[in-house]
């Protein structure tokens, strides 16, 4: 792989520092994050933001080794103790927080200045760049649900709470506003917030946005509310699952293509009026479902949310407007201005966001360059069938065993073919340690001592 520099970045830099100055901006947080979902960062004075840039900070290659118990480090023979690799922060992309910090995205080089195989952001963005080159232009819109939780992980009262109840808004007026500030403050376009049906946890959309600047503003988003949720003494939970026997936690993403002007998913000859290549990229990402499953929920605790009737898609299908199928597919016209989408329902927070995107727009893609045939539209609840109608109809229930769904995803030439070998085997590794060391415990004690795993 040739050697990729950033040499350009310098006088911009000095440029930035000084209207960051001028902005009250003394620290600088730039993040990664982890194949586990853990989200990593440095922390630089201003007058180093331009070295964060070019070459980057020193980074042990074990970062991408770190697991959700935040104790384990799963060592392989291509992660060990020897190496170091640089972060760089991409300026293009740096946000203020407020209260003198900024936030910039990093990415992972190596010290030759080559991109780092195992780098979420890198692999996504090696994506974006081929559905460049095939004449796509992709756009992705992320979900975000999370519970609101005490600093010890504890649950909040909840004796006014209702599924996506005023009082819910109101219970948590300030946080609701302070977010929503803080949001506008960083320029994250906020699609809506509202309480969602779990006790206490609620829900914020983002706008749409190109692949990377997509993942990186849920990163950020994430950044702001677990600021904000931390004045009122409260902690944001992003655990698939964060209280056992109750409604999980998703981290939808919708996307939508567009070939020229011309969108794949509305206006088009095909099923439900999208295009010829609409119809195979949805085909692709459900054929290549199953073996993704791994990287778009695989954490310990994913499975317990991946089971019929828990609103996550549990079986691999697509519907228009369908909550139970793994793929919704959102009609555009009048009531729906950002245009016709697809919607990724088994995405779960605990997933590397860079790594999920990079799976289902790698799987479109692959469906739209094989020509796959679109199955059959799932217009029910896939609960409400037979099994006799649910195997003529192909439709499969992913696994909730996870050892099974990693399983699959070790085995995938399909998955290892888009996201390269790297980022599969430190998926597979981070997620297995996860299942051979805590894979006995009770989805209770399981929920409790993930419950704060993935907050920042
Ligand atoms: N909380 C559900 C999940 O775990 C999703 C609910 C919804 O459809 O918004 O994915
Ligand atoms: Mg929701």
């Amino acid at each position: 792989m040739a050697p990729v520099t950033s040499r350009a970045a310098k006088p911009l830099a000095a440029a930035a520092i000084a209207q960051l100055e001028a902005d009250g901006v003394a620290t600088l947080i730039g993040t990664v994050v982890n194949p586990a979902g853990l989200t990593h960062a440095k922390t630089v004075p201003l007058r180093r933001m331009s070295t964060f840039a070019d070459p980057g900070l020193g980074a042990s290659p074990v970062w991408h080794a770190f697991a959700i118990d935040k104790a384990g480090i799963v060592f392989s023979d291509a992660i060990s103790v020897v190496g170091d690799q640089r972060i760089r922060i991409d300026l293009s992309a740096l946000r203020i927080l407020g209260d003198g910090l900024a936030w910039a995205p990093g990415a992972f080089f190596n010290q030759d200045g080559s991109l780092d195989p195992y780098c979420s952001r890198g692999v996504l963005q090696r994506i974006e760049e081929r559905l460049t080159k095939a004449g796509l232009d992709t756009v992705v819109g992320h979900e975000m649900e999370f519970v609101l939780v005490g600093p010890d992980g504890s649950a909040l009262p909840s004796h006014m709470w209702a599924q996506y109840g005023l009082a819910g808004v109101l219970e948590f007026e300030g946080f609701v506003r302070d977010v929503m500030d803080a949001a506008s403050g960083s320029s994250v376009a906020i699609e809506q917030f509202h309480p969602e049906y779990g006790v206490n946890q609620f829900e914020i959309s983002l706008s749409p946005l190109s692949p990377v600047a997509a993942a990186d503003q849920l990163v950020l988003m994430r950044v702001i509310i677990g600021r904000v949720a931390r004045r009122y003494g409260l902690r944001v939970s992003l655990s698939p699952v964060p209280f056992a026997g109750s409604v999980g936690s998703g981290s939808h993403q919708h996307f939508s293509m567009k070939r020229g002007d011309t969108p794949l998913f509305s206006g088009g000859a095909g099923v439900a009026g999208m295009t010829a290549e609409g119809e195979s990229a949805v085909a692709g990402l459900l054929a290549g479902l199953p073996d993704a499953q791994g990287i778009l929920c695989g954490s310990v605790l994913s499975g317990l949310r991946m089971q019929p009737g828990h609103w996550s898609g549990a079986y691999v299908c697509w519907g228009t407007e369908n909550r139970e199928a793994a793929v919704r597919f959102l009609i555009g016209g009048p009531s729906n201005p950002l245009g016709a989408n697809i919607e990724v329902k088994i995405i779960d927070p605990s997933a590397n966001p860079y790594y999920a995107t990079a799976a289902i727009l790698g799987l479109a893609l692959d469906g739209i360059e094989r020509t796959a045939p679109l199955p059959p539209e799932t217009k029910v609840d896939p609960a409400a069938l037979t099994d006799d109608q649910r195997n003529k109809a192909g439709i499969k229930l992913l696994a909730s065993r996870q050892a099974d769904a990693l399983d699959a995803l070790d085995e995938s030439t399909l998955l290892r073919g888009i996201l390269g070998d790297e980022p599969v085997d430190a998926v597979i590794a981070v997620r297995r340690y996860e299942q051979d060391t805590f894979g006995d415990l009770s989805p209770e004690d399981l929920a409790e001592k993930f419950r704060l795993a993935w907050s920042v």
